[in-house]
């Protein structure tokens, strides 16, 4: 391997993708900025080739690609510019290409992570919602690929953290089980009949995190935490009797792991999603993220309380799935990406979120997971149900 390594970046115009890309910066000496993807958004992938001069830029289509070559052209930049899924899988199982940073939203990650997987890259895992549709797929692509699977998502980051090295297995190292903290979002204490009357704005106005819009929505649900359950599963191969969720409004503590003598293992920082990228990049060696000092001493206290399940909804169905197994996690994620985008298109009422999940739920049963194409076609099946669910009015008594 070379001294520098390259970067393909997945998903860069994004809250993540730009994190990943100022600590990249600050280590010119390490890693370079190899490949960058984005959607449609040309105009801020063309600011980011200039000023990271990749070898190749991805756009999903081939309008908005043939834009960004005439800037790149124009600038003189060494970037060769693609469209469309193939150059997706491209970037990420490049031979040039050491580490992905998989941070596309949503199952559009699903098939350029898969790739990455296969191709036996560093794989630092953002996109949550690629493991949680296709978890046994997933780690099975991992395991014959022999990717270096390092997960970002704050709380699995510090879980990793607090793991001995190499873990082999929860009861292997003594683990009695893992707490995944999360901040519960914008509503925490919000009257619940007001809940009908947020706006999109409200719900992404995270009181601690800066993320993308669909991840807000999910932390304001607590949607988020419920596919992070199931990320530790297939992360950590944890049962969900060893899965516990704990309210902290702070942020600080991202998550830990209680041992079987009594002793939890906490990892704690200021929410700074540089933290776990940095940590990813660099494992196992540890470098500068550009995160300040925390200061315990100013934040005086940090508190801890057990979610409500009434409140948030989609944390027992989140155990439900669990429990279901099969194509469940990738019916419940499916549902839950049609509801947001409705939400944030203005077309559905907040608290119909989890509704519209629960309904699609009711509908669909679960089948085994044996391919990919059976976890596409439970994604797809549930899109269209909860497209279905969407216009009927719900209530949270049905
Ligand atoms: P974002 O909306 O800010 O960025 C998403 C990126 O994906 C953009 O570059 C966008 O162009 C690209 N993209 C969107 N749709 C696409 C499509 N159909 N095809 C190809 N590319 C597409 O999102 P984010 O907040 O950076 O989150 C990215 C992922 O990381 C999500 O899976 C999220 O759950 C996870 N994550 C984010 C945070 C955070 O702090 N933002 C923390 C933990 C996990
Ligand atoms: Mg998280």
């Amino acid at each position: 391997m070379s001294a520098v390594q390259n970067v393909a970046i997945l998903g860069a115009t994004g809250s993540i993708g730009r994190s990943t890309l100022d600590v990249i910066a600050r280590h010119p000496d390490r890693w370079r900025a190899f490949a960058l993807t984005a959607h449609t958004q040309s105009e801020e992938l063309f600011a980011l080739c200039a000023r990271h001069r990749p070898a190749l830029a991805v756009l999903t289509d081939e309008t908005h690609a043939r834009s960004l070559r005439a800037r790149v052209r124009e600038a003189g930049l060494p970037t060769r510019v693609l469209a469309g899924a193939a150059a997706l899988v491209e970037a990420a199982v490049d031979p040039a290409v050491d580490a992905v940073m998989a941070a596309i939203v949503g199952a559009a990650g699903l098939a350029p992570t898969l790739a990455a997987a296969r191709a036996g890259k560093r794989l630092l895992l953002a996109n949550k919602e690629a493991l949680v549709m296709a978890g046994p797929i997933f780690m099975r692509a991992v395991a014959a690929g022999g990717a270096l699977l390092l997960p970002i998502d704050s709380e699995h980051n510090a879980v990793f953290q607090c793991l001995p090295p190499r873990a082999r297995g929860l009861a292997a190292c003594g683990v009695r089980r893992i707490v995944l903290t999360g901040s519960g979002g914008p509503f925490r204490t919000r009257p619940l009949a007001q809940l009908a009357l947020v706006t999109p704005d409200e719900a992404c106005a995270h009181p601690t995190w800066r993320m993308g819009r669909k991840i807000s929505v999910d932390s304001a649900t607590m949607m988020n935490k419920g596919l992070e359950i199931i990320e530790a599963q297939w992360l950590f191969g944890a049962p969900a009797s060893q899965i516990e969720v704990l309210l902290h409004p702070q942020s600080v503590v991202h998550s830990m792991v209680e041992y079987l003598d009594g002793s939890v293992i906490a990892q704690l920082g200021n929410p700074d999603m540089r933290t776990p990228i940095a940590q990813g990049l660099a494992y196992p060696d540890r470098v500068a993220a550009g995160v300040d000092s925390l200061d315990l001493a100013r934040l005086r206290e940090l508190t801890f309380e057990a979610p409500d399940f009434n409140r948030f909804r989609a944390l027992p169905l989140a155990y439900e799935v669990l429990a279901a197994g099969g194509t469940a996690p990738a019916l419940f994620n499916a549902a839950n990406e049609v509801a947001v985008a409705a939400f944030l298109a203005g077309g559905l009422a907040f608290p119909r979120i989890t509704e519209v999940i629960e309904a699609t739920l009711a509908r669909i049963a679960p089948t085994s997971v044996d391919s990919l194409e059976d976890v596409l076609e439970a994604d797809r099946a549930a899109r269209a149900a909860a497209s279905g669910i969407l216009p009927l009015k719900l209530t949270t008594a049905a």
